[in-house]
């Protein structure tokens, strides 16, 4: 048949035009044969995000299977909003994108079936309570695209600040003021990914806290910008 679609499915989905609309949105992880999901370099740029501060809930009727991603982005970065809404188009074609305003910050939402296969770490619960861990295809997309994860991690939990520090010298008293990259997650295992993939990327980190990690040396911020950039 040209349409590749049975004669059977078709009269099958006449009858059920919700079935239709599941069946006709494309999902590369739920079929016989899963693929990872593409562009490559626009799904771990989401899943930066999602792991940063984004969330999977259920949308509207739990009957009827369908998700929510939510991604909120700062008032503050108008660019960031636009980086999210594109790149959730291009991971889920077939699905709108929605902007919510929300105080100081936009809500951007997509509704699919298939988030959660796109985002296996969805779960109940907060993420820092309970195990992140990335699948086995997760891990490839992010080990080729480190750079675009870093980037959605940082843009969605991230901070590129001024850092003041003062130095007491021979003639008295210096403030100096460098820029540095802070990424804060409760999550022990996002940071733990957020370290790894600093580390591929050959970008000096260290802890700054429990649960901060900071990005100050010189070579290491101007490093961190090619691939994260200031916010905008
Ligand atoms: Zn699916």
């Amino acid at each position: 048949m040209a349409t590749g679609i049975s004669r059977t499915t078709l009269r099958e989905w006449r009858g059920n035009p919700e079935k239709a609309q599941a069946a006709r949105a494309y999902c590369p992880r739920c079929g016989d044969d899963p693929a990872p999901p593409e562009p490559r370099a626009d799904y771990a740029y989401l899943l930066g995000l999602y792991l940063g501060d984004g969330c999977i809930s259920v949308g509207g009727n739990p009957a009827k299977g369908v998700w929510r991603l939510r991604v909120i982005c700062a008032d503050a970065w108008p660019g960031l909003v636009e980086e999210c809404v594109r790149a959730m188009r291009a991971i889920r074609p077939t699905s709108r994108v929605m902007l919510q305003q929300k105080q100081g910050c936009q809500e951007v939402s997509s509704y699919s079936r298939h988030w959660p296969c796109l985002f296996p770490q969805h779960g109940l619960g907060k993420k820092h309570l309970r195990r992140i861990e990335l699948q086995e295809w997760q891990q490839t997309i992010v080990a080729e695209f480190a750079g675009e994860f870093v980037r959605g991690l940082f843009h969605s939990d991230g901070y590129r600040g001024m850092n003041r520090v003062r130095r007491v010298l021979a003639d008295g008293e210096h403030w100096y003021e460098y820029p540095r990259y802070l990424f804060s997650n409760k999550s022990q295992d996002i940071l733990g990914l957020c370290g790894a993939a600093l580390d591929r990327l050959e970008v000096e980190w260290r802890f700054a806290g429990p649960d901060v990690i900071s990005v100050a040396k010189r070579e290491a911020v101007a490093r961190l910008d090619a691939f994260v950039g200031p916010k905008y």
